[in-house]
């Protein structure tokens, strides 16, 4: 059964899945981390059944109710919603949102106007490389620009990662902080009619953006490999709409289109047709001064969903939940390993359950990595959590 993904078995299998291997403990520990000042009850669960049936405004008090809830209803699809100031439900229409972590969801889908080797569902290797860019890209800057520590990074089954905020200034951002965070960490703009998506103007460039650029030059001659963004002509004449100057296009077009159809050696060419036209014209080219840095950026930086991280109400898939077409564990890996990280590695609700598969063995052992990167960041949570409470109560005291 190599690969074979069969639909019909999940509702046999979830429920196993569900008391053998989900990691129910410190799933709860996490989610009342962060539903802390509000009890674990306030939070919103959904499930999609298998008939898909959407339950909304589920909940859950400590985790004997929620292995209750998982074996009574065996959702095909379990997400997270936010923490209300009471318990929520579907007939409460008073009910506020308190808190909720604060969520990235990155999608490969959104990558299909640069990526050549898949488009839509599809996902490899190559195009995983944009993965690996977006998550050392985005940790940084929430470490780094925003001082955030609790962390969680989750495959999201399929072709993309989301990523879990749980810091307590994180988790009680209001609308236009979350919205704030979203704008300063999203550089591509402009739907499917505009060909120039990156605007980096001309004076000094942000700390943020330069790093990002550091990140994105370990990968970007890879990526132009695998990817051959300048090898047809159709891609040719994309690459040459992000030239802003008519006679710097039009050099650029004549040389590249007699060369050879190596986007790399094409690249090159580029690179320095741009110097030494920028070296002639000096001022005259100051709109064009980050060009070359607007270009990678425009193919490699991170297209965020930021209505997803705008929203408190957006709902988000689970860690550790089954991705009901693929059959793969939603798993939490460290954004540093995102790199080593194969796509056929990560283990399924087949090869967890059914020790005669080939890539069982490979995958329990990858199931138990998951578990413990998750462990990690939950404990990490909880001492900052057990911190903060003790800080809040000594400020109280000395008032
Ligand atoms: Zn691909």
């Amino acid at each position: 059964m190599v690969g074979q993904h069969d639909e019909n078995l999940l509702s046999d299998m979830l429920p196993v899945y569900y008391t053998r291997l989900f990691p129910q403990n410190i799933f709860c520990r996490w989610l009342s981390c962060g539903s802390s000042p509000q009890p674990l009850a306030n939070r919103e669960l959904s499930f999609t059944l298998a008939d898909d049936v959407y339950l909304r405004y589920l909940t859950i008090c400590n985790q004997k109710e929620f292995q209750t809830l998982l074996q009574k209803k065996c959702p095909y699809k379990l997400d997270i919603g936010a923490v209300y100031n009471t318990k929520p439900s579907i007939a409460r229409h008073d009910s506020v949102v308190l808190a909720r972590e604060l969520v990235f969801d990155i999608d490969l889908t959104d990558y299909d106007e640069v990526r050549t080797c898949c488009q839509e569902a599809k996902v490899c290797e190559k195009c995983w490389k944009f993965m690996v860019i977006a998550c050392e890209i985005i940790d940084k800057s929430l470490r780094e620009d925003f001082g955030f520590q609790s962390i969680l990074w989750v495959f999201s089954g399929r072709r993309g990662v989301h990523c879990w905020v749980s810091d307590y200034e994180a988790r009680t951002l209001d609308g236009p902080g979350r919205g704030a965070v979203a704008d300063y960490l999203c550089l591509i703009f402009g739907g499917d009619n505009q060909t120039k998506k990156v605007h980096l103007g001309s004076e000094n460039m942000h700390s943020s953006i330069r790093r990002a650029l550091e990140i994105i030059d370990k990968y970007f001659l890879e990526l132009l490999q695998d990817q051959e963004f300048l090898s047809t002509e159709n891609r040719l004449k994309a690459f040459l709409k992000l030239i802003p100057d008519e006679t710097l296009r039009s050099q650029v077009e004549k040389k590249l289109e007699k060369m050879p159809e190596s986007s790399v050696d094409r690249w090159k060419t580029f690179l320095n047709l741009y110097e030494s036209f920028f070296r002639e014209n000096g001022s005259a080219v100051r709109k064009m001064k980050y060009l070359v840095e607007e270009i990678k950026i425009q193919y490699c930086y991170p297209r965020l969903d930021v209505n997803v991280t705008k929203g408190f109400n957006h709902l988000l898939k689970s860690p550790f939940s089954i991705h009901p077409k693929t059959g793969k564990v939603c798993v939490v890996f460290k954004p540093g390993n995102a790199k080593t990280m194969k796509l056929e590695d990560v283990p399924t609700i087949y090869s967890l359950l059914d020790d005669s598969t080939p890539e069982s063995a490979q995958h329990q052992a990858n199931m138990r990595t998951a578990v413990k990167n998750f462990q990690e960041v939950v404990f990490s949570l909880e001492k900052a959590e057990a911190l903060r409470r003790k800080n809040d109560h000594n400020i109280s005291l000395d008032f």
